[in-house]
């Protein structure tokens, strides 16, 4: 197995930003998020040796997290590990290079380890889903593995969260098959990656300017539509209060269950793409 850790070997520029690109949000005391072009990196912890960073946003952009960071914790802030949420481009881009740096345990569900060892490329973006422009010009988004070898360990079998006491993490497959997201129940925050989004990405208008509403998880990366409704039935049915989503603005308040409830009903019609490679029942 190659040892040498690397990005994915088909990096290409990301030609997209959104309107809140740059600035860090905070949604609890110890829970802030920072939007870097159109994804979300989270940093979760109160002080400066107790923290760990959540997805490390598009390639080459490490040094707008490193800025991130330095505003949240102070210079030469590092955190005690880093969890994904899942490992498709544009949350694992900066992560070689942080790793390098920081040298901390990297977690991850074990399904998504092919893809973050180097092993095995994500299937390729569909560019003919049901969908606005993002969709069609997703053939420019890198699918290749990175390889974080050294540094990667499973998530633990309990389903607690190495660093993070109160919280537990959920198996949430369908947009990628070791999807996960983080839950803590004291507060009801999600910490939800892909499993849905509040922005409608293949949208590039509502992904400029972030309109807030929530959304399936991104059409041309997802290739298990009943797997993914599931997964949002399992987060819907523990009456979240908030969720920070891999891409969007973070809801909160009164209210969001049943949003998030409604969604559940509405998600074939919202959700499932009509046609794609992926998308079910196309011979109807
Ligand atoms: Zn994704
Ligand atoms: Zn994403």
């Amino acid at each position: 197995m190659n040892k040498e850790m690397h990005q994915g070997k088909d990096e290409k520029f990301i030609p997209m930003t959104s309107i809140s690109s740059g600035s860090l949000r905070k949604i609890m005391d110890d829970v802030y998020y920072f939007t870097d072009q159109i994804a979300n990196v989270i940093l979760v912890g109160k002080s400066k040796d107790d923290w760990v960073l959540i997805d490390t946003g598009l390639p080459e952009r490490e040094d707008a997290i490193r800025n991130a960071i330095h505003e949240r914790f102070g210079q030469d802030a590092k955190p005690k590990a880093i969890l994904l949420t899942h490992g498709h481009f544009d949350h694992v881009g900066g992560l070689v290079e942080l790793l390098e740096d920081w040298k901390v345990p990297v977690y991850a569900h074990e399904l998504e380890f092919p893809y973050l060892t180097g092993e095995q490329s994500y299937p390729e973006p569909d560019v003919t889903v049901e969908g606005g422009l993002l969709a069609k010009i997703s053939s420019i988004y890198p699918n290749a593995p990175i390889n974080v070898e050294p540094y990667l360990k499973p998530l633990p079998a309990d389903h607690t969260v190495p660093e993070l006491s109160g919280w537990e993490w959920l198996h949430t497959p369908g947009h990628s098959p070791g999807h996960v997201t983080f839950y803590r129940q004291d507060d009801g925050l999600l910490i939800a990656g892909d499993a849905f989004i509040t922005v409608k990405q293949d949208s590039f208008y509502k992904v400029l300017t972030q309109k807030t509403e929530l959304n399936g998880p991104p059409r041309y990366l997802t290739t298990d539509w009943s797997a993914a409704k599931q997964s949002v039935e399992q987060l819907a049915d523990l009456h979240p209060k908030m969720a920070v989503t891999g891409h969007g603005t973070a809801m909160k308040g009164d209210g969001f269950a049943e949003k998030l409830h409604q969604f559940v009903k509405e998600f074939d019609q919202v959700a499932v793409p009509d046609y794609g490679i992926y998308a079910p029942d196309q011979e109807h």
